[in-house]
């Protein structure tokens, strides 16, 4: 059969179990249905026998995981006659905010920490025409501004706060499980704002409930550990880490995500700086797979829980990249190590450069 149905993004796929009517008018960009790629080289470095496979979220239509919970809350924003959406941002949430406002035709305001964002999500919410007000403070900051604000300003909150962005983040469960044929043993995710490591367990729960699979797996998220509320047992006022992405010390979903820990018999733990850019390093170089700093954070917290036998041998690991290398160029070149060499533009300066280079 040459042909199969368009792919027309995960609201339609998954229209049953999410909170759409039969006429209600989608935005979408096609997002989800993101590869969920087994890695074939890492495992054996890691000198353990273990099956890692990593959800590529860094391919949806924006470039981050961000997409699935923005089709939803945009789609129910227009439909309840919204003509603004607003959000706190530490970079993906306004990207994907500004493309999904664009295409409704509504008007995106974004907060976001000056200073504080990488350039390419900086990039995507000024091409898609959102209003960028940069603020002097935080993520933190802005989210509290964002919801006052959201009392007294005719716009929707667009944040994970903001119900209909959980139910579409779940959909990667959805897929997750659809493709294994059942649960991973752990699966290990970033740990921010938590709505994401909550909308996973929502999805997981979802399908053992109606008996679709019949086990869940044990979450594990991961925190940067100069920004890990989670392990301090309560909120970071200044949260510092190269992981913009997750450099935030007041969750939102505080409560929902120790309640998933819980019901999960998962754990919280947290990775240095150092050691989330070495994990985005492997693998960028081992495996041909382009993640941002944060996204690393849940391959770098299964490494050392791999190593110590936590996760032990034997063990289906999905570990959640949740955004695209791509976001963040500066930080990528910074830690580089790749040989940049510049000759003159003859044959001979060409050839000793690859001959003076090949791997042995
Ligand atoms: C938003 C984001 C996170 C954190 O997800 P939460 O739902 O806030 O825990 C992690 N990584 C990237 C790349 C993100 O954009």
């Amino acid at each position: 059969m040459p042909f199969r149905p368009r792919y027309t993004g995960l609201i339609d796929k998954y229209r049953d179990r999410l909170p759409v009517r039969d006429d209600t008018r989608i935005i979408s960009l096609g997002e989800g249905n993101t590869p969920l790629i087994r890695l074939s080289n890492i495992p054996r470095i890691l000198g353990k026998e273990v099956d890692i496979y990593v959800k590529y979220e860094g391919l949806n239509p924006t470039g981050s995981f961000k997409d699935r919970g923005m089709t939803m809350a945009v789609t129910k924003a227009v439909e309840e006659g919204s003509k603004a959406i607003i959000c706190a941002s530490t970079g993906n949430t306004s990207a994907a905010a500004a493309a999904y406002a664009s295409r409704a035709g509504i008007t995106a305001f974004v907060l976001i920490p000056e200073g504080k964002i990488a350039l390419g999500k900086l990039a995507q919410a000024m091409m898609h025409g959102a209003v960028v007000i940069q603020i002097r403070g935080n993520f933190d900051a802005g989210m509290e501004l964002v919801k006052q604000v959201g009392k007294e300003a005719p716009v929707t909150i667009v944040n994970s706060i903001n119900p209909y962005r959980l139910q579409g983040q779940k959909t990667a469960a959805f897929e997750i499980l659809e493709e294994l044929g059942g649960a991973p043993d752990f699966h290990c995710i970033p740990v921010g704002n938590a709505g994401n490591i909550t909308a996973h367990w929502m999805g997981y729960s979802e399908y053992h409930e109606h008996g679709i699979v019949n086990d869940r797996p044990r979450m594990v998220g991961y925190q940067a550990a100069g920004s890990a509320p989670f392990m301090r047992g309560k909120m970071v006022d200044n949260p510092d880490t190269v992981a913009t992405a997750i450099r935030i010390g007041h969750p939102q979903s505080w409560d929902k995500a120790w309640v998933v820990q819980k019901e999960s018999n998962g754990w919280f733990d947290e990775c240095t700086d150092a050691e989330i850019l070495a994990a985005q390093k492997l693998l960028a170089e081992r495996e041909g797979v382009f993640c941002e700093p944060a996204s690393a954070t849940s391959l770098a917290g299964a490494i050392k829980d791999i190593a110590s036998g936590k996760i032990p041998a034997g063990s289906k690991i999905v570990c959640t990249l949740t955004g695209h290398g791509l976001k963040d160029p500066d930080t990528a070149i910074k830690q580089s190590t790749s040989p940049m060499l510049t000759v003159d533009a003859t044959l001979s300066e060409v050839k000793a450069a690859i001959l003076n280079n090949m791997a042995d």
